[in-house]
């Protein structure tokens, strides 16, 4: 089977990656050439466009940024849902909002494509070794059809509904995430202020009920200032913006995801926007 991958980021890269490893013909296209040519010399097809890419797939995977960038690479010109066949398949993987997933899902139908919504918990280091988890939203007889290319990339598929329903459940997950980081810079920087042994004081919050997988992993980068991306600041602001959105739409005015992604906003305006979500500790630390 032939699956291309629109997106070769941080996460894009490793699941392009476990595709080759399981012998599918992959062809590759990312609008940084420099990121595509590693997947070009592991065997991957480099395409110029996104339509490049697409000609001839059965399956098309995208990994993008957000909602903007992902209409134009599927829809814009040199965009990849126009040249798909009928009967083939779109795996829409970036984090995306349920309006914009349902609105491109209608595009994909209109042209006979099957569409599935497949936003993944796991980060840089799952994307990697094969061991994401795909949340779906979308037909069960296309989720099947596309079966084994998620089986490449992950460790668990979970069928959550129609389309937008693994975007709820996705940015509900990040909504989580972003105010657990949020507020662990926060209680980072209070005991650097007031000069307390901060290795000891964190143990009490990553040994005790507040110690979350992200609270375990996000506090010890920030400790050791280790800011190599797992995943970006800015992608989590977005995402907790498109969750704030969410909720509003349902009449839930979330003043806690608005304050935790001001948290983000500022470490991307003090210049870590290149940095993992960690780094959003820096702006509050003392001078
Ligand atoms: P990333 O490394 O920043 O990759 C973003 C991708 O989007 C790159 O391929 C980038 O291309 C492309 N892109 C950005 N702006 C573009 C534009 N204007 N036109 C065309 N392409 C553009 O981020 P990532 O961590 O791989 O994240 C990708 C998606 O996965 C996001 O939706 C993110 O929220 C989601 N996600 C990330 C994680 C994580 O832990 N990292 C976990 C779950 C979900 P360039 O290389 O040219 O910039």
């Amino acid at each position: 089977m032939k699956v291309a991958v629109l997106g070769l980021g941080i996460m894009g890269s490793g699941m392009a990656r476990q595709l080759l490893a399981a012998g599918f013909e992959v062809s590759v296209w990312n609008r940084s050439a420099d990121k595509a040519a590693p997947l070009g010399e592991a065997g991957a097809r480099v395409a110029a466009t996104p339509a490049e890419a697409a000609t001839g797939a059965a399956v098309v995977v995208a990994m993008l940024a957000d909602d903007a960038v992902s209409r134009a690479v599927w829809t814009g010109e040199g965009g990849a849902l126009a040249a798909m066949d009928a009967g083939t398949i779109v795996i829409e993987s970036s984090t995306l909002t349920g309006g914009w997933v349902k609105e491109l899902a209608g595009l994909a139908t209109a042209r006979g494509v099957g569409f599935l919504e497949a936003p993944v918990t796991g980060s840089r280091d799952q994307a990697a070794q094969g061991a994401l988890r795909f949340l779906v939203g979308g037909d069960v007889d296309v989720l099947a059809a596309a079966r084994s290319a998620f089986d490449a990339m992950g460790s668990a598929v979970v069928h959550l509904g129609p389309v937008g329903s693994a975007a709820t459940v996705k940015l509900a997950n990040n909504f989580l995430c972003g105010v657990q980081a949020a507020s662990l810079a926060e209680a980072v920087a209070l005991f650097e202020r007031q000069g307390l042994d901060v290795e000891q004081a964190v143990a009490i919050l990553t040994d005790g009920a507040p110690g979350s997988p992200i609270v375990k992993a996000v506090s010890r980068r920030m400790l050791d200032r280790a800011y190599d991306p797992h995943f970006l600041v800015p992608l989590m602001a977005k995402d907790l913006g498109y969750a704030g959105q969410t909720l509003a739409e349902v009449g839930i005015t979330s003043a806690i995801a608005d304050a935790a992604r001001q948290r983000f906003l500022e470490a991307d305006g003090a210049g870590h926007g290149r940095y993992d979500i960690a780094a959003i500790v820096e702006p509050l630390r003392k001078a």
